[in-house]
């Protein structure tokens, strides 16, 4: 039999469950019983398989079996050196093989640590209390409390249901949300769609509350059994990955040529090496110079910077949001708890046309507002007795309990039998209470939506009409307050009989509540002009209060600043694009409006961070660039379409990702002018020696496999996690549209890899005159080794050297001098000097090395001045 058959009690009874929950100490068995919440993974790759396809590479392929056809070779001819040249490319490309593993999994490890930091919670009864526990944790015959927002944990059967509503379009392809009920369906044998007592896992609660069991987990649920047949979701690439993937190709085709260009003519024209030799070292060089472990570089860095966000509370969902962050120029931001602390607090009282403040005791006599006050919210409590409500109502929820009112108390004695809930569309909501045989409807909200539905109004206890002159007044009153940055709600009530609809209410009178302004948010949005950033606030509350606030912000000056949402309905989509660039504050705004205001921004060609929490936020948070939902008053749905989530809620933290953003990509820009610079020199140092000295050695393969993999990996990394430059608030956001080697930084690798050949082609000319071709190539080689660790540090930024400071990045240091330190062993120690055919050279040798090397750094600095200047 099926569940949806099946009366709730028999459930109870089969799942040892009940409504007090399961007890704590079966969960385990129930896990080993009914499996544990979670979908079939696909099951990570050993290392050794891992290391297996590092060689899926052509060029490693080719590269390998030359080593080894050059190495029996010389086993046949007895050529020792050329068999130890054999094994040494064999470990070296073995080295480089676990290093690339270590990457992969270094980069796949930050991507699944990321994934567990954002798994939502579910709120379950435990041995008879309420708690949430992570999804994983859920196990069957667990009670789970739904609500609007929430990701359905699991398959739920229901058993209470207010209004409850789910959007299954990811199980049924059907759009409009479809109805929970608790009824048992007698029916057998029907599809999930007409399965109205349960709630599916991977579904979402698109309004309503209520109640239910679980009775399916992990791979047995209806999500599990699809999952099963869709199989496991491909890896999305970035655009910037994909735009390296790209530049990768041509790269490679271009390496490609030029490499069969030095084959041919090494073969041709150099009498000094055999065919085989001339075979390997054009492979090493394709090796060397082909960029393929670039993705997995980028990836890492994108990782760690990811995860330095983490730490600073800006967790990023998608590792794409990264880069769009970096061009980012346009912040949309919800006002409450996010510019402001969300710590609200009653400061006004307003009722009998008059106006009291928050210590005044006269709003304990007026019977009918304090009974609203106490029954109109969904204030609850926990279990230490604290107030569990939105922000709103928990400041009524304050106010009321300082005024010693129990609010408990009062529910028991009035029971709610119907509530019109809260929406951000409606902006109010009235519950209906009974009182003997007495119906009353109380309702709270937005003055200026509630007072149109009032006819009547509470004066000194005696109910009177609403006249024009009336509400003139309280629409003063409403005004003066909200002037002051206090946020209004305001009450009314009739009694009624079967129609629980909003009409004809009596208006009673209204709170001021106070949220001040975050600290912080002042500065981050000077940091944001700056930036080039324009900051737009969003909220619900009314234009008088919003513009209140962004004034105490510096965020807007005067009231032609503001839009609301009344005239947002009046304004096509096509003008709201013409002038939506002229507003800073958008007051009494909808979800919908929302929207609206992301597209418009978008056709502006804006790149767009739009914030949101509720579940009908979705849809901006989705069209936005960058969607960001807030932590802590977020709802899963939200959180479940953003690409980043604000753990602290803060505006400060959006800049601040906004910041890192920036930084991360300038790093790998850093890191590719670094990687694609030194490559140049491999290709154009052996390319140029093999025309103009046919007959000359310049490095032997082994030499080009140290370099690629010495001076490659460390120092990219190292790039990577540079600390932001000083100035990077300073300039405007980069252009989205812009492949990563468009423009300066491609002229940059260009110059910087010109300069290095040059210095290094010239010494070996040199040197070769002087002091003949064996002490060049080993000069050349320490050249090499010494420039590329040296160059660098002119990489860590695009200003000049003495703009910056050197010795802040630990791993840089480390990795230079471990790197210096293996330079030197190589050449000093006599075993590795002579596994690299290198020989020794003479003290003024060194001294041309040494000079040469260093001459990197003037050089690279002329070149900064020009490229910077030009820019
Ligand atoms: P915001 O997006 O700025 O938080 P909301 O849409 O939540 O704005 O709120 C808009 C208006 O709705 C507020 O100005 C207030 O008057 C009213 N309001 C907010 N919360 C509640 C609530 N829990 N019950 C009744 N009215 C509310
Ligand atoms: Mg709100």
């Amino acid at each position: 039999m099926a569940y949806y058959n099946d009366e709730i009690s028999t459930i109870f009874k089969s799942l040892n469950s009940g409504e007090n929950g399961i007890k704590s100490d079966s969960v385990d068995a129930r896990k080993s019983q009914f499996g544990t919440n979670v979908l079939d993974k696909q099951k990570p790759l050993s290392f050794f398989k891992r290391l297996l396809l590092q060689f899926k590479n052509i060029m490693i392929i080719i590269l390998l079996i030359s080593a080894i056809i050059s190495s029996v070779m010389a086993i046949t001819e007895n050529d020792i050196e050329n068999l130890f040249e054999g094994i040494l490319i064999f470990f070296i490309v073995l080295v480089n093989a676990i290093v690339g593993v270590v990457q992969e999994q270094k980069a796949e490890d930050a991507l699944t640590a990321l994934a567990k930091s954002t798994e939502p919670f579910a709120k379950v009864v435990r041995d008879g209390k309420s708690q949430k526990v992570k999804i994983h944790e859920l196990v069957v015959g667990d009670i789970v409390q739904l609500k609007a927002g929430d990701q359905v944990p699991a398959d739920i059967r229901i058993y209470e249901s207010q209004n409850l509503k789910c959007n299954e379009s990811s199980m049924t392809g059907e759009s409009h949300s479809v109805s929970k009920k608790s009824t048992t369906i007698l029916k057998k044998n029907i599809p999930i769609s007409d399965q109205e007592n349960i709630c599916f896992s991977g579904t979402s609660v698109t309004s309503g509350s209520g109640k239910g069991i679980v009775v399916a987990v992990g791979k047995e649920t209806e999500l599990g059994k699809i999952a099963k047949i869709l199989g496991v979701q491909v890896k999305e690439k970035t655009p910037l990955e994909k735009n390296i993937d790209k530049i990768g190709k041509v790269l490679t085709i271009g390496i490609l040529i030029i490499v069969s260009v030095v084959f041919l003519i090494q073969v041709l024209f150099n009498k000094n090496i055999s065919a085989m030799q001339a075979l390997l070292t054009a492979v090493a060089l394709a090796v060397a110079a082909i960029p393929e472990s670039l993705p997995a570089v980028i990836t890492i860095i994108m990782a760690l910077g990811v995860q330095r966000l983490a730490r600073k509370n800006a967790i990023i969902k998608k590792l794409s949001a990264v880069e769009t962050l970096g061009c980012c120029n346009v912040i949309c931001t919800d006002k409450t708890g996010t510019l402001t602390k969300n710590e609200m607090n009653v400061h006004h009282i307003y009722f009998s046309q008059n106006l009291y403040d928050e210590k005044s005791k006269e709003f304990l006599s007026n019977d009918v507002f304090v009974k609203t006050c106490l029954l109109c919210n969904n204030i609850i409590f926990d279990n230490e007795n604290k107030i569990s409500a939105d922000a709103t109502e928990t400041a009524i929820g304050k106010f009321l309990i300082k005024n010693n009112l129990d609010i408990s108390k009062a529910k028991k004695e009035n029971h709610k039998v119907h509530e019109n809930e809260f929406s951000s569309t409606k902006k109010f909501m009235s519950v209906v209470c009974e009182n003997g045989s007495n119906k009353t409807l109380y309702t709270k909200g937005a003055l200026d939506y509630v007072l149109p539905l009032c006819t009547k109004v509470l004066i000194n206890g005696e109910e009177k009409p609403l006249t024009e002159n009336m509400k003139k007044k309280i629409l003063l009153a409403n005004n003066n307050v909200c002037c002051n940055g206090e946020r209004v709600i305001s009450f009314a009530y009739k009694q009624c009989a079967e129609d629980y609809k909003e009409k004809e209410l009596t208006f009673i009178g209204f709170f001021g509540i106070i949220d001040p302004p975050r600290d912080e948010v002042y500065e981050s949005i000077k940091l944001c002009k700056k930036a080039g950033l324009l900051t737009v606030m969003i909220t619900g509350d009314h234009p008088a209060t919003a513009l209140a606030i962004a004034k105490n912000l510096g965020l807007a000056k005067s009231e032609k600043e503001v839009l609301t949402g009344y005239e947002l309905n009046k304004i096509s989509d096509n003008d709201l694009k013409k002038i939506v660039l002229n507003y800073r504050v958008f007051a009494r705004v909808t979800p919908e409006h929302k929207l609206r205001l992301v597209k418009a921004l978008k056709a502006n060609n804006k790149i767009v961070a739009m914030t949101g929490d509720g579940v009908n936020d979705a849809p901006s948070i989705k069209s936005a660039n960058i969607g960001v939902c807030m932590g802590q008053t977020g709802t899963d749905v939200s959180k479940e379409v953003s690409d980043v989530i604000i753990s602290d809620d803060n505006f400060a933290t959006i800049v601040l990702a906004i910041k890192e953003g920036r930084a991360i990509y300038q790093n790998i820009t850093k890191t590719i002018i670094f990687l694609l610079s030194t490559n140049i020199v491999e290709v154009l140092g052996i390319f140029v020696t093999s025309l103009v000295m046919p007959n000359a050695i310049f490095l032997l393969p082994t030499q080009i496999l140290f370099v690629n993999l010495v001076t490659d990996s460390l120092p990219a990394f190292a790039l990577g996690i540079e600390p932001a430059e000083k100035d990077i608030m300073d300039i405007p956001p980069r252009n989205a549209n812009k492949s990563l080697l468009s423009g300066k930084t491609g002229w940059t690798i260009i110059y910087q890899g010109f300069i290095q050949s040059l210095v290094v082609l010239v010494m070996f000319v040199f040197a070769c005159n002087y002091f003949g071709n064996e002490v060049a190539s080993t000069m050349s080689f320490l050249t090499i080794c010494l420039m590329q660790i040296i160059h660098a540090i002119n990489c860590k930024s695009e200003h000049s050297i003495f703009k910056m400071n050197i010795f802040k990045n630990h791993f840089f240091n480390f990795s230079f001098l471990t790197l210096l330190g293996l330079i030197l062993a190589v050449y000093f120690i006599p075993f590795l000097s002579g596994l690299f055919g290198l020989v020794s050279i003479s003290l003024t040798e060194w001294l041309v090395v040494i000079i040469t090397s260093i001459a990197i750094i003037p050089t690279v600095e002329i070149g900064k001045v020009i490229i910077n200047k030009k820019r």
